[in-house]
């Protein structure tokens, strides 16, 4: 494990409400209930949450049970401001030295929408300020599970806080269960954004629908999110204009999106030289890491230490990040490398 902690990485595909760690639940829930904590649990019925904030071997549905913890538990701006910083603390300690978070907005009783995207984004500020080993960057999220006047609030609001924030705003992700939805819906809302210079990470082929794949591509997705159900001209079509896949193997098997590691589709793009990175979705969720992921994927797809570092390296080219921070991301790896020769000597 050593190595993989030591490795800097660079991740691209991570929600903050299942980056929540159970230690960061923990505290959020004394922060809201006080001490003990052993009330009724924030959902309202206490179904275990020490259980399941303490557990191993939990069921998918346990696992999905700290989704609302984390939505329930961040819905005061104090809150939402601790999450976030503890979340981006929890990657610096693991050597990620570039990140793109992802949220959706929310209103709740305490908060609007504005003060939940200006809350990240002062955090995320703060942040970059205090914790120089890391870079932060934002992708406000539109999840399509919350329909079109949603979406619209979102692109708008991002488009306000653009001028003031465009240092942190990098682009915008579209997530959420696509049932019942069309995504040609969803692309004339997000076209503006797109149109301001927004990069685009769509969840992209997460679920098998070839035509709404085609549809992405055609509206200009800049990465694919996931990208499981991607075959034939649509995977040539990624290949040949070089869409990087984001690839999240630990999220994909315990959803059973994929059968298991082993089948998981980042060792087909990885040997067809498809531009692909890894990435956690949900690390407090799925109870795993970037090293971690970087560990297991090179166990079972066989990827040496240096072609570990050489995807950590190549994921800098799918970063929103501009020029001038990827000039200096690849001075971090050519000084890591600097550091693994000087220690062989
Ligand atoms: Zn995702």
């Amino acid at each position: 494990m050593e190595f993989f902690q030591k490795v800097p990485k660079i991740e691209l595909h991570a929600h903050l409400n299942g980056s929540l760690s159970n230690e960061t639940l923990k505290e959020l829930r004394k922060l809201k209930h006080g001490q003990n904590g052993n009330e009724a649990s924030p959902s309202g019925v206490d179904d275990g949450f020490y259980k399941i904030t303490g557990g191993q071997n939990l069921s998918l549905k346990e696992c999905f049970q700290k989704f609302t913890y984390a939505h329930e538990l961040t819905d005061q701006p104090e809150t939402l401001a601790y999450a976030t910083a503890a979340v981006i603390r929890e990657f610096a300690e693991d050597n990620v030295v570039y990140l793109e978070l992802r949220t959706t907005p929310k209103s709740t009783s305490s908060m609007t929408k504005r003060q939940y995207l200006t809350t990240v984004l002062e955090t995320i500020r703060k942040a970059n300020k205090d914790l120089p080993a890391i870079a932060v960057k934002l992708l406000p999220s539109i999840d399509r599970s919350k329909g079109l006047v949603e979406a619209e609030e979102n692109v708008a609001l991002v488009l306000e806080l653009l001028p003031s924030f465009s240092d942190i705003i990098v682009g915008m992700d579209l997530s959420g269960a696509p049932y019942g939805t069309k995504f040609s819906d969803y692309a004339k809302r997000m076209a503006p954004a797109q149109a301001a210079g927004l990069r685009m990470a769509l969840h992209c082929g997460e679920f098998d629908d070839d035509g709404e794949v085609k549809e992405m591509f055609e509206f200009g997705t800049d990465r694919i999110g996931h990208g499981t159900f991607i075959r034939g001209e649509n995977l040539q079509f990624a290949k040949e204009q070089g869409i990087p896949f984001e690839c999240c193997l630990t999220s994909n098997v315990k959803c059973s999106t994929v059968g298991s590691y082993e089948e998981h589709h980042f060792g087909r793009l990885w040997e067809g030289g498809f531009d692909v990175c890894i990435n956690t979705d949900d690390f407090g969720v799925f109870d795993t890491s970037l090293s971690q992921e970087l560990q297991i994927c090179s166990k079972v797809f066989g990827l040496s230490q240096e072609d570990i570092i050489k995807l950590q390296e190549r994921t800098i080219d799918y970063t929103f990040a501009n020029e001038q921070e990827k000039v200096q991301l690849r001075e971090t790896f050519t000084n890591f490398k600097n550091s693994l020769i000087a220690d062989v000597q």
